[in-house]
């Protein structure tokens, strides 16, 4: 039976029997609480928090940056502090105009 799948603790996927948690870190964003996320470097960890966090209370807008505290939870005198901001990607949808559809102009 394989045993890929993903970590209760961190949340990435791999293979259990080998698989070692990132470094966890203690992130926070003003008063609101602090969360722990698990990454590789104290960057991708403010970046893993707005994304799974702060996005959610704060619907992040667009071009404000928002100041992450992250602290290493092995290591406390790792403390820094990241400015997050996030941009919207853009989409494009198209449907055939009916007025201009050169085959129903046929008939
Ligand atoms: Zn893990």
């Amino acid at each position: 039976m394989s045993d890929y799948n993903r970590c209760k603790k961190c949340g990435n996927y791999g293979w259990m029997s080998t698989h070692t948690c990132p470094p966890a870190w203690e992130c926070e964003y003003e008063d609101c609480g602090s969360q722990i996320v698990y990454a590789h470097d104290p960057e991708s960890a403010a970046e893993k928090y707005a994304e799974c966090y702060l996005d959610e209370d704060y619907d992040m807008s667009l071009g404000e940056d928002y100041r992450v505290r992250v602290q290493e939870l092995m290591n406390p005198d790792n403390v820094s502090f990241w400015l997050v901001t996030c941009e919207l990607e853009r989409s494009y949808y198209t449907s055939m105009d009916d007025d201009h559809d050169p085959l129903r102009r046929a008939e």
